[in-house]
């Protein structure tokens, strides 16, 4: 289920909250994929009943996840769209505070609940940007022409 709404004035640019036992990261892949942002920004707040993070093990090249199982709030989570094969992908990191304002932060996971949160979404003009492989990092990065 996915509850936003769009600001008029600002073409190309949607405000809007997701509701509570939601997947945060699933929610916001699927507002770009129907409003097809290919390229563009992203940022929320609020808090979660649950997060799951991941931390890339550079020397093992491969995510190690963390799994939070208890009310956070949502301090920070920043990120961007891109494509990936062909579809519109979001990269987006978290931050979240416990009640004693201890952080922890890290790759945004599917798993990672929310219990209120409210994002924006901006659409940027230009061409899109398509993730490929990179064999030095063994992630999918941003495919740039050297310049
Ligand atoms: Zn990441």
């Amino acid at each position: 289920m996915l509850r936003y709404q769009a600001i008029e004035s600002l073409k190309g640019r949607y405000l809007g909250r997701f509701p509570r036992g939601g997947d945060i990261l699933e929610a916001l892949t699927n507002l770009c994929r129907r409003e097809d942002v290919r390229l563009g920004r992203v940022e929320a707040i609020g808090a979660v009943e649950r997060a799951r993070i991941g931390y890339y093990d550079q020397q093992a090249q491969e995510y190690q996840f963390m799994e939070i199982d208890r009310p956070l709030e949502i301090t920070s989570l920043v990120g961007n769209v891109s494509l990936r094969d062909g579809e519109p992908f979001v990269h987006a990191h978290i931050t979240l505070a416990d009640r004693d304002g201890r952080v922890y932060g890290g790759h945004l996971a599917p798993g990672t609940i929310a219990f209120a949160c409210e994002f924006m979404v901006e659409a940027l003009d230009g061409r899109s940007l398509e993730r490929s492989f990179d064999d030095e990092t063994g992630l999918f990065l941003w495919d740039l022409p050297t310049r």
